[in-house]
């Protein structure tokens, strides 16, 4: 196990000079589904490796044994390969997890803390959750921000036997001085100061269980990792300050610090579970039908400029020219409808059997069956359709007469489309006219169709709405030829008798 003082830091010497190999990482939290805000991290951290060449590392934050569950790990890595961005090292599904799981390592934490305190930068502090409750009820009471107002600093050797006799098990702080201005040089926001004053006291680094807290255990894996660049939020600016604390008292480095702006909704409101539900989620747009390439092109441009102005590209086209200093320092606008139109570029520019093979889950899932169709056709249904789709979610509707014994004819269509003699007219010389037509050829199909109109002397309405209306239940669809040569002689034949009874 590695030890504080052979921590080499040559790797942010080396980066600082811009010589050295970038790492980065992501760090979610598994208390939670993978978020927007930070898939938006990711995605910048996996840019920014990719754009000098360097490494990507996931990495699990799980010292909040409570709210940690296995299943949001599971989330947050499959929704990361699902976007695209993979990672040069850190676990997969099922592990291996160590070193890149915090739970993990708690021996290691403990051995960084007791350097601290041997250091006298840190102390072991008995005070109990009652007391500590009891202090912010004071503080709430007499107007006071929150804060431990570190009592336990320079306990007597006394009051530490009494408290040791009294089973009390200490957690390990971290001295805050104060006041003091930590500052730094952001890639992102530039100069940062932050008043010591403003971190809430002496603060925990282990708790009396034995965990190390978020802030700690942070510095020790950035150390550990040899993290070269921190690309994350702004919501950390606070942390920042305190982890730039720890490191200078472990005497080691800190890397360079970059904080994305947030991300908020069209309300000028943080993207909050509480305000926005499942919408926050990036499980939410994988379920919705939303493509990958929809999300990661919409997040990236969310806050940063392509330096030619285009708005649509892939990943691969953008990390050469990602940088942090294109970042906005503003906060970003998640705007649902610009999303659609990422994803509508993508739903109809994407290849169609890519399209396809996505869009085969939503069209089992609601109940029809894929076996009716045989070869390319279903790939041939979803493309009759997808200029009009904004996800794929919508597409079950917009096929679902497909995949129907005969489409539902509403009254409407029944009585508006359907009725009189010139619906009745066109649809039995179609049918008359089945066996003869070119099937298989959507564009002869249609002239076959035009053809019969020149015969009837009708066009326009008169003679495509009952014949979709007839096919689809629909007076607007896809291009009639398509659909005809879709659903096949067979298919039309009893369509076209169903709906000859209702003329
Ligand atoms: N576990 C932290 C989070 O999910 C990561 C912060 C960091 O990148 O250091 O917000």
């Amino acid at each position: 196990m590695s030890t504080a003082n052979s921590q080499s830091t040559a790797h942010l010497e080396e980066a600082s000079k811009g010589a050295g190999k970038v790492r980065v990482r992501i760090a979610p939290s598994p208390t939670g589904h993978l978020h927007v805000g930070t898939a938006r991290t990711a995605l910048y951290n996996y840019l920014y490796a990719k754009r000098h060449n360097g490494t990507f590392v996931l990495r699990l934050e799980d010292t909040d044994e409570v709210r940690s569950r296995d299943e949001f790990t599971h989330d947050i890595i499959d929704g990361l390969k699902w976007l695209g961005l993979s990672w040069d090292e850190g676990p997969d599904i099922g592990g291996p997890y160590p070193p890149y799981k915090q739970t993990e390592k708690v021996d290691h934490y403990e051995h960084f803390a007791d350097k601290l305190i041997r250091d006298g930068r840190a102390y072991l502090c008995y005070a109990t959750a009652e007391e500590l409750a009891l202090l912010k009820e004071d503080q709430k009471e007499t107007g006071q921000a929150p804060r431990y107002d570190n009592r336990g600093r320079d306990l007597t050797d006394a009051a530490r036997t009494k408290y040791e006799a009294e089973g009390r098990i200490p957690s390990v702080r971290f001295i805050v001085d104060e006041p003091r201005m930590v500052s730094w040089q952001d890639s992102i926001k530039g100069e940062i100061s932050i008043d010591t004053s403003d971190l809430g006291g002496d603060m925990v680094i282990i708790k009396s269980t034995g965990t190390a807290i978020y802030n700690f255990a942070v510095v020790i894996d950035d150390i550990d990792m040899k993290m070269t660049h921190v690309i994350r939020g702004e919501d950390h600016i606070h942390n920042t300050a305190k982890q730039l604390l720890i490191y200078e008292a472990l005497a080691i480095n800190p890397p360079v610090f970059a904080h994305a702006p947030l991300i908020f909704d069209l309300e000028r409101q943080k993207l909050s579970k509480r305000k926005h539900g499942e919408t926050v989620h990036i499980d939410y747009y994988r379920k919705m039908g939303y493509m990958p390439e929809a999300i990661v092109n919409y997040l990236a441009q969310m806050s940063w400029t392509h330096p030619e102005g285009k708005e649509i590209y892939t990943l691969d086209e953008v990390a050469p020219l990602f940088d942090l200093d294109k970042v906005s320092k503003s906060p970003a606008v998640f705007d649902v409808a610009r999303l659609n139109w990422f994803n509508g570029h993508y739903i109809r520019s994407l290849a169609l059997s890519l399209i396809t093979e996505r869009a085969k889950p939503f069209l089992s899932q609601a109940g029809f069956n894929l076996s009716a169709y045989e070869g390319e056709q279903i790939e041939q249904i979803v493309g009759s359709v997808r200029e009009g789709l904004t996800t794929l979610s919508e597409l079950p509707d917009a096929v679902r007469f497909f995949f129907a014994e005969k489409p539902e004819l509403s009254e409407e269509v029944k009585t508006t489309v359907l009725a009189g003699e010139k619906p009745a007219q066109v649809l039995k010389t179609l049918k008359d006219k089945l066996a003869d037509m070119p099937w298989g050829d959507a564009p002869a199909l249609k002239k076959a169709v035009d053809a019969m109109g020149k015969e009837l002397a009708l066009k326009g309405k008169d003679l495509y709405w009952p014949i979709r209306a007839a096919l689809s239940g629909k007076t607007q669809g896809p291009d009639l030829g398509v659909t005809l040569a879709i659903l096949g002689r067979e298919r039309v034949l009893v369509r076209l008798e169903s709906a000859l009874s209702h003329c």
